[in-house]
């Protein structure tokens, strides 16, 4: 997936603040943040989105499920934080690699969705 920015990053060719990677996962901070902590964590592999999860994505996506629990409890977050994972048109996806949000810092999160 040559075209694809986060495989482009998983592969070397795109510089990006890495958290941590190992063989199957990827994180690495978020280059246009929106709270004190906001980094995402990716399968290696190139899945679109969410959307396209299925039964052989269990294992993956469990590794990409821990790696961002002990992240953000590494990383300022041990009082709480939000993950996100928008999917789509109607979730706002802009990037078609499915990726986790991590948010947090010292301060509340505001309203996940305006009323
Ligand atoms: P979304 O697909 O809506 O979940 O959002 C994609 C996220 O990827 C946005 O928060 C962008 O700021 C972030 N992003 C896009 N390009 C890069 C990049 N090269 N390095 C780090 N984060 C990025
Ligand atoms: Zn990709």
């Amino acid at each position: 997936m040559s075209d694809c920015i986060f495989c482009r990053i998983a592969a070397g060719e795109i510089p990006a603040k890495k958290l941590y990677e190992d063989e199957h996962v990827l994180a690495f901070h978020d280059i246009n943040p929106v709270a004190p902590v906001h980094f995402l964590v990716i399968p290696k592999l190139h899945v679109p989105s969410m959307a396209e999860l299925g039964p052989e994505h269990v294992e993956v996506m469990g590794r990409v499920m821990t790696t961002a629990a002990r992240l953000a409890r590494e990383n300022g977050c041990g009082e709480g934080f939000r993950t996100i994972i928008n999917t789509g048109r109607v979730g706002r996806q802009e990037v078609y690699h499915l990726h986790v949000h991590v948010l947090g810092g010292p301060e509340v999160l505001p309203a996940m969705l305006k009323r």
